[in-house]
């Protein structure tokens, strides 16, 4: 009696090297990243789907934070022969405390980030350009001695850049009309992410510096 009443148990969580199909899923879907964040709410790395499927598979989760669900179906399991199925929320918090390298701390500056930053308006004439019409403008030249980092970079449109030239902007008469900062970690990771969702946005701009432009995004 006691044995007949007694509750099937959900099948095992899949083996860590299972392999999750993202066939049948759209392009957005693909692109899609789930934000993964250590015990102490750190953002640890954007990831992919699959991934994050191997977090769960693992043991790794902690808690779901995220507002938004993704559901996708593994491999078959051998014993039951069925699908299994994975759900998980666009914020995943995993075990531990990932310390970050000193290096890692820094956030690599690179054409996409900058224009994201500057939320691709020219930093000369405030006009507001898709990528392929922006340049990465150094303020103090290179050949001046200006170093490629994020506080002598801005975004310029590409007349601004030509206009301006080898020259600094009070010799060229161009003044900055916006500040170049140095971008922060957390910031960097909304940057990096084009397809970024409300929730994972607001997460992050929770512990931004105010002077940044996404801290009001
Ligand atoms: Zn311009």
């Amino acid at each position: 009696m006691s044995s007949a009443r007694r509750l099937r148990l959900p099948a095992p969580p899949a083996p860590a090297t299972a392999t999750w199909q993202t066939d049948g899923m759209s392009g957005t879907e693909r692109a899609l990243r789930i934000l993964i964040v250590d015990s102490h709410g750190q953002p640890v790395r954007w990831a992919a789907l699959t991934r994050a499927a191997r977090y769960y598979a693992s043991g790794k989760v902690v808690t779901d934070l995220g507002e938004n669900l993704f559901a996708m179906s593994g491999g078959y399991q051998e014993s039951s022969g069925l699908r299994s199925e994975f759900v998980t929320s666009s914020i995943v918090m995993i075990r531990g405390r990932h310390r970050l390298p000193v290096d890692h701390a820094h956030v690599g500056l690179t054409k996409h980030r900058l224009f994201a930053r500057d939320r691709n308006v020219c930093a000369y004439c405030g006009g507001q350009y898709t990528e392929p019409g922006l340049t990465v403008e150094h303020i103090v030249p290179v050949s001046r001695g200006g170093r490629h980092e994020w506080t002598n970079v801005v975004t310029a449109c590409r007349s601004c850049n030509t206009r301006k030239g080898n020259r600094r902007p009070e010799e060229a008469r161009m003044p900055l009309l916006f500040v170049p900062y140095a971008v922060s970690r957390n910031e960097g990771f909304i940057l990096s992410n084009r397809r970024i969702l409300a929730d994972q946005m607001a997460f992050l701009q929770a512990s931004l510096p105010k002077h940044s432009r996404w801290a009001h995004a």
